[in-house]
């Protein structure tokens, strides 16, 4: 075996074609494919560029650290990184043409300071709370961002450049809060707009309003769980009723197998007992790589083309399977979630399992394990 044992097939191919797919829905907005988080668990300058040869306009990271990882992998074109702090160190991304996003007078105030030292203009967006409460300018702050942004502007330290604001529901077309939110961005686009701005960009979609919601595109659209071929909840529908295919495919070789008899207690604390006689495969795959632990007794495995559950506990290094008496040798891999149209088990079925949402389980892919990039 390698150093890894737990490999991550990550389908660039997939990747591109899945924005190329999104960017034919979106009414000729332009597309920002978002790769914070190590792209989801998918591995970021790899798939930023496959974002990128599938079309999208823009990248966007959470972190600064992400976005000059992007740039020093010599990626080009617009980046838009938004969760910033006073204590961010701008300097770097505004030499870099990282645009930022602005949430409080603190925040601008350093980005004012870090471009005075770079002698550049910083690209910013202003970021609004229109209703999720997380991140953002309230509306009643607004005004006093806006002050400060039009004597950094005068000042040639800033360039307010964009809007931008997030969804509470997207994933529930239907719910009442997606309209007010949708009024206070334009209460705050009236207001930057009033204080002549040009706003350039203004976005508020992410993935679930990217297919759910097309009068939420503006001329931006913010997708990330989507471009990876993932669902971003039940209500907007399955990935492949959007034409999306999952890029991520997580599987690892069977490394012992042992025929063991009935009522053999297996993994810590014996959660799990043989039945009858039966055959045990370890997986060398644990919570420390990502595998939910919550996902003990229930997480769905393929092995030789049949399902299977995780026996007993998910350890930190490995877990083991019950197989009965399927055929099955050392080497073989034992698939945990893939593509569910090439009948192997869903990442949603995993995300049940461990009884969270599919974006925790992709992005929790550790470093231990390897990707394995096809088709870039
Ligand atoms: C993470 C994030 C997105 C992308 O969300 P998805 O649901 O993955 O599409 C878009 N905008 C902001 C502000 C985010 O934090």
């Amino acid at each position: 075996m390698t150093q890894h044992h737990v490999i991550a097939d990550i389908d660039l191919g997939k990747l591109s074609k899945n924005v190329e797919t999104l960017k034919q829905q979106v009414n000729g907005a332009a597309l920002m494919a978002v790769v914070k988080a190590n792209a989801y668990g998918h591995g970021l300058i790899q798939s930023a560029q496959a974002a990128k040869r599938g079309g999208a306009d823009w990248l966007a990271t959470a972190l600064l650290s992400e976005s000059i990882e992007l740039r020093d992998a010599g990626v080009s074109g617009p980046i838009l990184c938004w969760l910033n702090t006073p204590d961010d160190e701008f300097a770097q991304c505004v030499a870099k043409d990282i645009d930022l996003g602005v949430n409080s007078v603190e925040t601008l105030n350093s980005i004012s300071a870090a471009a005075k030292t770079v002698g550049k203009t910083a690209r910013v967006h202003v970021k609004v709370d229109t209703g999720l409460g997380r991140n953002g300018v309230t509306l009643n702050d607004l005004p006093d961002l806006i002050s400060a942004l039009k004597s950094a502007q005068n000042q040639g330290n800033v360039n307010v450049v964009g809007v931008m604001s997030h969804f509470a529901y997207a994933d529930e077309p239907s719910n009442s809060t997606i309209g007010e939110q949708i009024s206070n961005f334009k209460i705050a686009v009236d207001a930057l707009t009033d204080a002549n701005f040009e706003l350039a960009v203004k976005h508020l979609s992410n993935s679930a309003a990217t297919l759910g919601l097309p009068h939420t595109y503006y001329n931006l659209v913010r997708p990330g769980v989507a471009i990876y071929g993932i669902s971003p909840g039940p209500e907007v529908g399955e990935a492949p009723q959007h034409g999306l295919q999952p890029v991520m495919r997580l599987r690892a070789p069977i490394v012992l197998l042992k025929r063991v008899p009935a009522g053999t207690g297996v993994s810590y604390a014996h959660q799990y007992h043989t039945t009858t006689e039966t055959t045990l495969a370890l997986i060398p795959a644990g919570y420390a790589d990502g595998i939910p632990r919550s996902a003990s007794n229930k997480g769905p495995i393929q092995i030789s083309g049949k399902r299977f559950k995780v026996a007993g506990r998910v350890c930190m290094d490995q877990f083991v399977v019950d197989i009965g008496d399927t055929e099955a040798k050392l080497g073989d891999y034992a698939v945990l979630f893939g593509d569910p149209a090439d009948g192997e088990p869903g990442l949603n079925e995993w995300a049940q399992a461990a009884d969270t949402i599919n974006y925790e389980i992709v992005t929790r892919i550790g470093p231990r394990v390897h990707r394995n990039y096809l088709n870039g």
